[in-house]
């Protein structure tokens, strides 16, 4: 039985957890001091060793990114944290923002440190106001103790930090478009490579890393890369926040190693909602990740045992859905959500996206024609792949899944209403 790590969650009940003086209270910032005295080489090669990926969803290993920045050549590098969390269920950083922001804030300096950045940047979701603010007081408590700014801790090492709220354009979160509306401009994918790692903020070698992962490096520091790796399985190590949303008795974060499984989470959660009603899909990593079933319990919750079993670890959003729940009303308000969010720079995501809302709109008030579900096969088969960046590709994955496994549902909608099948009073979610 895999039992929970709090880590990054240690001390969120905590009535002043976001504080400096909770943070050191908790040892915050020695790993800071230890990695001041260490080569930067070694930091990135730590980070290497722990076997840490990306924990915004792609699951790139982290070390190996920062290894990508060309060496120095007198100029600015930067780091760019992803903190524009916007994926539909996807609720893991903002609430380790909220709750302890000082994790992050020394990630920020120990990964500056060792990649040779003296301004990083930490691009937030522009809706998330009350983030913003908490956030910025802890880079202002950061700075009044000397662990940013000029000459940190008496060591030349500079460091200043630079937040800045978005303004509300799921797009943002792609790491180019996410650079291209720091630089001030329409937040739009750039074509890669160039990765940001050659050229990136301001056109220069920029690590774009997540929120999570930039927050789990003290940990990484402190305690050592084989502490880190000996968690979770064998290519998908150490721990990582899971959030349980919906049907689901206590909803929030669970901090677990990777590998762990539904039905374990779903135990400490206290079970579903209700016991009436039985799990009927879920997304292990949001809702641009293929949906799951009841099938899939028992799938060990790491990239490799998610990808296997046709779907992807992504940002372990898992949203639990029992079976009052239409999924074509699901999948439909998902597609609307892409449609919206689409940016409209490539023709399969700008019009695919456009295409599969009206026919999942026209299927979820039965109104769908025999036709109309392969055409949203065909559809899906012709974004993915093809779109400039992976908002087009993910749009799809709800859909093609659920065409899979609840292909009956899609049928139903050529002649009855969702809202007939599943009364929407009864399910409270879509
Ligand atoms: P990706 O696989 O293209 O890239 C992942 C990271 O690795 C990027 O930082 C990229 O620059 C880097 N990288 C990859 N190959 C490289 C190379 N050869 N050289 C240098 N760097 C390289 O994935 P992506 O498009 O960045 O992200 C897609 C993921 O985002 C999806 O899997 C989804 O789960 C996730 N996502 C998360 C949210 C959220 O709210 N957190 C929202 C939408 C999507």
């Amino acid at each position: 039985m895999t039992t929970l790590t709090p880590i990054l969650t240690k001390f969120w009940d905590h009535p002043q957890s976001w504080t400096m003086a909770t943070y050191e209270d908790n040892e915050g910032y020695t790993a800071l001091r230890q990695a001041l005295k260490t080569d930067p080489a070694d930091l990135i090669q730590a980070t290497k060793d722990s076997g840490l990926r990306g924990r915004g969803g792609a699951g790139f290993p982290t070390g190996m990114k920062w290894g990508f920045l060309p060496p120095p050549d007198g100029g600015p590098r930067y780091l760019v944290v992803n903190a524009d969390e916007s994926e539909p269920g996807t609720c893991k950083d903002i609430p380790l923002l909220m709750a302890a922001p000082h994790f992050l804030i020394e990630g920020v300096a120990i990964t500056s440190f060792a990649i040779g950045c003296n301004h990083a940047f930490i691009y937030l979701r522009g809706e998330v106001v009350h983030v913003y603010r908490r956030l910025m007081r802890a880079v202002e408590e950061a700075y009044a103790a000397g662990y940013l700014g000029k000459d940190i801790l008496g060591t030349g090492f500079d460091l200043d930090v630079t937040v800045h709220a978005g303004a509300g354009a799921y797009i943002c979160g792609e790491e180019t478009a996410l650079l291209d509306s720091l630089e001030g401009r329409r937040g739009q994918p750039r074509l890669k490579p160039p990765f940001p790692a050659v050229a990136g903020l301001y056109a220069r070698p920029t690590v774009v890393n997540n929120v999570e992962s930039i927050a789990s490096v003290p940990a990484i520091i402190k305690q050592g890369a084989e502490w880190f790796s000996d968690m979770g399985t064998e290519k998908s190590q150490g721990f990582g926040i899971f959030s349980l949303s919906g049907h689901v008795k206590n909803p929030g974060q669970y901090e677990a190693p990777l590998g762990i499984t539904l039905r374990e989470l779903l135990d400490m959660a206290g079970g579903m909602r209700d016991p009436g009603h039985p799990l009927k899909f879920w997304t292990p990593g949001g809702s641009s990740t293929p949906i799951f079933t009841d099938e899939h319990l028992d799938v060990p919750l790491d990239f490799e045992s998610v990808a296997a079993n046709g779907s992807m670890l992504g940002t372990r959003a898992l949203q639990i859905f029992d079976d009052t729940v239409s999924v074509v009303r699901a999948v439909s308000r998902w597609t609307d959500f892409y449609m919206h969010e689409s940016c409209g720079k490539c023709t399969p995501c700008r019009e695919g996206t456009w295409w599969l809302a009206q026919i999942l709109q026209r299927i979820e008030r039965g109104q769908g024609t025999p036709e109309d579900i392969d055409k949203l096969v065909d559809i899906c088969d012709n974004i993915l792949g093809r779109a400039f960046c992976a908002l087009g590709d993910g749009a799809t994955s709800p859909i093609t899944s659920a065409v899979k496994y609840f292909r009956e549902e899609f049928e139903a909608g050529c002649h009855t209403p969702a809202a007939e099948l599943f009364p929407p009073a009864a399910s409270t979610l879509f």
